[in-house]
């Protein structure tokens, strides 16, 4: 039968970019600890989770009422531009630059080797959004890594938004190749925003 820490590095196995070692480095940790550490992370952990919801327009994940998130409702900003993103950190790489636009979590990359392109994405969502908006929107803006995976999603989502009457951009080199968007320096982006294509 497994055991706790097998139970524990299994949990964390589940993280974004995190192997087995590291996982089972962050069950030994957790053990580790104080009591009151790990109560306390475990209740931030429930109540954090309890309070989260997802934008129903952007699908960003966000903390407060359900519905909109504070940047689809913020009417300050220039609704005539979406920013289609991989996943709701990289908006926060944008909140360091000028874009003043709104955005499209798009929920993960499309792998080149995916047979149904738009699988375990919101792609169908976002061609509905600019189908519905197409009228007073201007521009769509591709904001995907400089992966493979990240070109391969570029143009599949380029070919699903063709039929519209809309200006499709992607971001200009500028930022490094490989590079996560979340972890793009703000001056590259900024640059990379300013040349896009
Ligand atoms: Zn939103």
């Amino acid at each position: 039968m497994e055991d706790r820490i097998e139970q524990l590095t299994r949990l964390f196995l589940k993280f974004p970019g995190i192997g087995a070692r590291q996982a089972k480095r962050f069950a030994y940790f957790i053990l580790s600890q104080e009591e009151s550490y790990v109560k306390n992370l475990a209740s931030t952990l429930t109540t954090a989770r309890a309070q989260a919801h997802t934008c129903t327009l952007c699908y960003k994940i966000f903390e407060g009422d359900p519905g909109l998130c504070n940047i689809c409702s913020d009417t300050n900003r220039d609704n005539k531009k979406i920013a289609v993103v991989e996943k709701s950190t990289d908006i926060d790489a944008f909140s360091k630059t000028d874009y003043n636009g709104l955005f499209f979590v798009l929920g993960g990359l499309i792998p080149i080797v995916q047979k149904n392109i738009v699988a375990n994405t919101k792609a169908n969502a976002l061609v509905e959004r600019v189908k519905k908006e197409s009228q007073n929107k201007t521009e769509i803006i591709l904001a995907f890594p400089l992966t493979p995976n990240g070109d391969h999603t570029d143009s599949v989502i380029r070919e699903l938004l063709a039929p519209y009457q809309i200006e499709i951009s992607s971001l200009g080199r500028g930022l490094s190749v490989g590079t996560e968007l979340e972890y793009a320096d703000p001056a590259s982006l900024e640059a990379s925003l300013k040349k896009r294509e």
